[in-house]
Order: C-alpha cells, then sequence, then structure tokens
C-alpha cells in the first residue's frame, strides 16, 4: 500500500463483474479472457503493460492468447470499469485496479518513471465546485502530476562531498 490508499469492499468478483459486462456487449467470458482477469487481480500494484503481457504469455490458462488478444482484453477491462490507464511513463502504458481500490489521485516523476498514489477527498471537492461554475456533470476525475520525486530531486553523492571540503 502506498500513500495510505486503501482497498474498498466490493460486492461481486471481478470476473464476475466483467463476466456480467461482456454479457452487455454479448461477448463471453471465454478461458481465455478469465484467465486473464485473474492474472491482472493476481497483480498487487501498477503493472506496466509490456512487461506483464510477456510475463504472461506461457502461464497457465492463458498460454493460448496472443498478445493481441491480451490486448483487447486490457481495453475491455478499462471499459468495464475495472482497470485505470495510468500515465505513461517512459513511453511506457501503466496499469492500476480500478475497482475495490479507494479512489486517489498520483505524483509523477519524469525521471524515473516513480508513481506515487494518494487518496484527498479535497480535490474533489475542488473539481465539483469548478465543474459546477462551467454547468458541467462531473462523473468522476483522474489527476496526474508531473515532477520529479525526492530521491530523483536530491543532488548526486558527490557535490555533498564537495559541499563538505568547503
Ligand atoms: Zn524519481
Ligand atoms: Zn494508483
Amino acid at each position: 500500500m502506498i500513500g495510505g490508499v486503501e482497498a474498498t469492499p466490493v460486492d461481486i468478483s471481478p470476473v464476475d463483474k466483467f463476466r456480467e459486462f461482456l454479457l452487455t456487449k454479448g461477448m463471453r467470458l471465454t478461458p481465455e479472457r478469465e484467465a486473464i482477469v485473474n492474472a491482472v487481480y493476481a497483480e498487487h500494484d501498477h503493472f506496466d503493460a509490456e512487461q506483464w503481457v510477456t510475463d504472461l504469455s506461457g502461464r497457465r490458462g492463458a498460454e493460448r492468447a496472443s498478445r493481441s488478444t491480451i490486448y483487447r482484453t486490457l481495453n475491455l477491462l478499462v471499459e468495464a470499469g475495472l482497470l485505470r490507464r495510468v500515465a505513461r511513463t517512459n513511453d511506457r502504458e501503466v496499469y492500476e485496479h480500478d475497482y475495490g481500490r479507494q479512489r486517489h489521485d498520483h505524483l509523477i516523476c519524469k525521471k524515473c518513471g516513480d508513481m506515487i498514489e494518494f487518496p484527498n477527498e479535497m480535490i474533489s471537492g475542488v473539481l465539483e465546485k469548478v465543474a459546477e461554475q462551467h454547468g458541467f456533470r462531473m462523473a468522476g476525475h483522474r489527476l496526474e502530476v508531473d515532477g520529479v520525486c525526492a530521491a530523483c530531486s536530491r543532488p548526486p553523492a558527490r557535490a555533498h562531498r564537495k559541499l563538505d571540503m568547503i
């Protein structure tokens, strides 16, 4: 758990929720799709799509799923509200669970790609006010703050030593 983002209780399992979503689209939960959902929810944190797809190929139940099937399923999971696409960092696509987790936003380090998660009720309040001023009905928000993390903004060790000698 990073930045105090908590799990929230859910009524139905991700697999059941996905099955219901697919039904509304006239699609079936194939064994491959089910294996992909289970693999997605076996991950704990954000996952890098490219790396994850490579790891997944050959895993039990998903060995017959092609890369394009996996990517298409990831898109369906986003549509179903089970996954959220977070900003690309270092040209990589990152996903995270959007189901059974508290709403939160992200601080994204442009140097190392690290992502810091934080829940903050005040942000939603401010955005709701802004939306209201524009007669806009807000359904949700995603806030990605660009910058440099604490570790990356620390001066290099050598600079420290030089300063100590003065
Ligand atoms: Zn960093
Ligand atoms: Zn997150």
